[in-house]
């Protein structure tokens, strides 16, 4: 093999069987020939090869211990995105396992996100891990940018500034959240380059002044430790370090401190053998330093969240310095290498239970319900642990924002703003206009269309999954139908007046109002008069407190013939409830020997449905204000409007033809439109006139003997044909 400076596929190979000592490597030099082949030619903008960076990032999954199928697709990350390489071919060779993660990789690097809100980060960071079906994907996209930022130096300005924000903001937090410390270090320091060029050479240069002095403390208790532990006959390495960089600047700025005041610049770390020994050495190093109080943690008994078990504890040293210790075994250290892919690592049975550490890591995963069996099931259970069931979501302008499972458009606009939600028109899910029941998935782009015209509907109820949305939807819905009731109320005891020529001036005055309402027993004359509106109360017993006895007298006698007259008008009989106000719906024109029932609307009195109708099953979800209703065995004899949907081929005469068979029947069509589907027919919207369901039958079966006629339907849903 050729040489790519300084990385040889062997040292990968190498590495990997310092773990795995059985692994096989001709699937890595597959999958090297392959993304050498399909990377030929292309260059990194530091002037390197470009497989130069997929080799790297194969060597920092080794650093993290990942199975071979993770370093596979390490080296072909970026195949799919940056050539000509398909899905099917990687398939073919490396089967569905490193093709999901490099397609998974694909995915995650077509979002880019910079946001200095912390919540949003936050979501921005459970949306990776939540889109990441297999905990793989985010791990070699954290090695991935652990390149990158290595690298960063060959990009312009502006780029190494976006980018070391987004490091910041969400893959550093990550690193941390998965227990990769290592990783975190790195790419934060990185990032403080690049975003605070000055304040990172300050905190350089102050650290390289004190940099003799620092070694010599640094090796002094390094020193001493080894001598400790020694005398004990407690095997463990010890090693110095210094805190990163970005770590002293975030301490200095947080708690507004100068560089000299802050004491733990060095640290000390102990790797054991066992548990036992880590305590023994703890108990060295308080014995021989002066312990700070509250610096103490033991992380072994009450590991992190993501995991990270050591113990840390600060202490004074003789010549008044703070040292911070971190004491942990061997086992304990190598997950805090690999985070959380310590997991799953050992999947092929080869994880040794004799270490009494191990054993304890597994029990308390499983003490957390989690499994390790597989990278998916862990991913999984760490999903439901860490995050709830959650999708996350795109705003057009990129921010993310979290629902429930299940969230529908609906959800999302009401979660934009109230206003969004109440003019709802439409939603373009990926910029394609999807029904708003659909439901959200992670990672789409979510855009909202409104319009002043809109309103809430109260099939939305349904369709809204958070309890935000459902509860402005009622809302609306309530102080719509209040505002309504309200007006329709009002119409109704003015309208009764006046057809008795009584002066509704006078008997309206609000006092007089208020008194009767208090006499009847309601709160006040809103609520009565609301009551009236939607035809829970009727308008006749208020009127009888109202008037005067004479007056009442009259109302009495109108209302009976006005009673006997609406029912012959509308041919409508409704049982007992006769003060309603009687309309048929627009939606399925009802004309007698339909089917019928009533819905009590409010603001709109007893509204007749067909049967048939589909918006029935809307109003089925307030079962109490359906109401029986039949049509009158004599039926005034009036027209009544229906709606015909008549396809047809585009012949000469059609239309023509239509409306004369529709005349000889004695019907007039009160309204039309005609829309072409094709060049070679269309659509005629008609609404007719008719007397009852036997003339629509004689019409209907008319028009179908229309030459060009294709199918005639009458329609009842106003969401359908040209005439909305
Ligand atoms: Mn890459």
């Amino acid at each position: 093999m050729q040489a790519l400076k300084g990385i040889h596929l062997e040292d990968i190979i190498e590495n990997l069987r310092s773990y795995q000592p059985g692994a096989e490597a001709d699937q890595l030099w597959a999958a090297y020939t392959f993304a050498s082949k399909a990377h030929k030619g292309q260059v990194r903008l530091s002037g390197e090869p470009y497989m130069n960076h997929p080799m790297q990032v194969a060597m920092i999954l080794t650093r993290m211990k990942m199975d071979q199928t993770a370093i596979t697709a390490g080296l072909l990350h970026d195949t799919l995105e940056d050539t000509d390489a398909t899905p099917e071919a990687l398939m073919e060779l490396f089967g569905p396992e490193v093709t999901s993660l490099v397609e998974g990789l694909t995915k995650l690097s077509k979002i880019s996100f910079s946001s200095k809100e912390e919540s949003q980060a936050e979501n921005v960071r459970k949306m990776i891990l939540a889109m990441s079906r297999d905990i793989r994907v985010v791990l070699i996209k954290l090695a991935d940018r652990l390149h990158n930022m290595r690298t960063l130096d060959f990009l312009p300005p502006n780029k190494q500034k976006s980018i070391s924000q987004e490091t910041m903001d969400i893959y550093a937090p990550l690193a941390a959240r998965l227990g990769l410390h290592w990783i975190k270090v790195e790419l934060e320091n990185i990032a403080f380059h690049y975003l605070l060029p000055f304040e990172y050479k300050r905190i350089q240069g102050l650290m390289a002044e004190r940099q003799e002095e620092l070694d010599r403390v640094l090796l002094s208790i390094s020193n001493q430790t080894r001598e400790l532990l020694l005398k004990e006959r407690i095997a463990g390495e010890v090693s110095g370090r210094f805190k990163h960089l970005y770590g002293i600047y975030r301490k200095m700025n947080e708690q507004k401190l100068d560089f000299d005041q802050i004491y733990d610049l060095i640290g000390i770390r102990i790797i054991t053998n066992t548990l036992m020994d880590c305590y023994m050495a703890l108990g060295l190093v308080h014995n021989h330093w002066k312990p700070i109080p509250g610096k103490f943690k033991d992380y072994i008994a009450l590991p992190k969240e993501n995991f990270y078990r050591s113990i840390h504890s600060t202490v004074l040293t003789h010549a008044g310095r703070r040292v911070e210790f971190q004491i942990r075994t061997q086992q304990m250290h190598r997950h805090s290498e690999e985070g959380i892919a310590a997991h799953f690592r050992y999947k092929e049975g080869s994880v040794s239970t004799k270490e009494d550490e191990n054993f304890i890591w597994v029990k308390r995963l499983l003490d957390l319900g989690l499994h390790v069996n597989s990278p998916q099931e862990f991913m999984d259970n760490i999903k439901m642990d860490l995050f709830p069931d959650e999708v996350y979501v795109f705003t057009p302008k990129q921010e993310v924002k979290a629902f429930p499972n299940g969230a529908t458009p609906i959800d999302f606009a009401y979660a934009v703003h109230t206003q969004v939600g109440n003019h709802y028109l439409g939603a373009l899910v990926n910029g394609k206009p999807v029904p708003p029941d659909t439901k959200l998935r992670n990672g789409d782009v979510v855009e909202i269309l409104t319009s002043e015209d809109q309103h809430p509907s109260r099939d939305w109820i349904k369709i809204a999954a958070t309890s935000h949305a459902r509860a402005t939807i009622k809302s609306y819905i309530r102080n719509s139908q209040k505002a309504d009731s309200l007006r329709l109320g009002r119409e109704m005891v003015e309208q009764e007046l006046l057809r008795n020529k009584i002066d509704p001036v006078k008997y309206m005055a609000k006092s007089l109002l208020e008194s009767a309402a208090g006499a009847i027993g309601f709160k006040n004359a809103e609520t009565l008069i609301e009551r009236i509106g939607s035809s829970t109360f009727s308008v006749y017993s208020l009127l009888q407190k109202l008037l005067p006895p004479d007056e009442w007298k009259t109302v009495e006698e109108t209302r009976k013939t006005y009673l006997k007259d609406v029912q012959q008008e509308t041919g409508v009989r409704v049982g007992d409830l006769h003060d309603m106000m009687i309309r048929f719906a627009g939606c399925c024109n009802p004309v007698p020997g339909d089917p019928i029932l009533g819905y009590v609307s409010a603001g709109h009195g007893l509204v007749i449905h067909n049967k048939s109708c589909p918006m029935i099953k809307v109003l089925e979800s307030d079962p109490e204000k359906i109401i029986e209703a039949r049509w009158e065995t004599q039926v005034k004899k009036q027209m009544r409007p229906v709606r015909i949907l008549i396809y047809c081929i585009n012949k000469p005469g059609i239309l023509a033809n239509v409306s004369t068979s529709i005349a000889a029947c004695e019907a007039n069509i009160s309204a039309a439109t005609i829309t072409p589907t094709s060049y070679m027919g269309g659509e005629i919207d008609l609404t007719v006139e008719i007397l009852d369901l036997n003339h629509l039958q004689k019409i209907i079966e008319a028009l179908r003997k229309v030459d060009g006629v294709k199918s005639v339907e009458r329609i009842m849903d106003a969401s359908r044909g040209t005439t909305k």
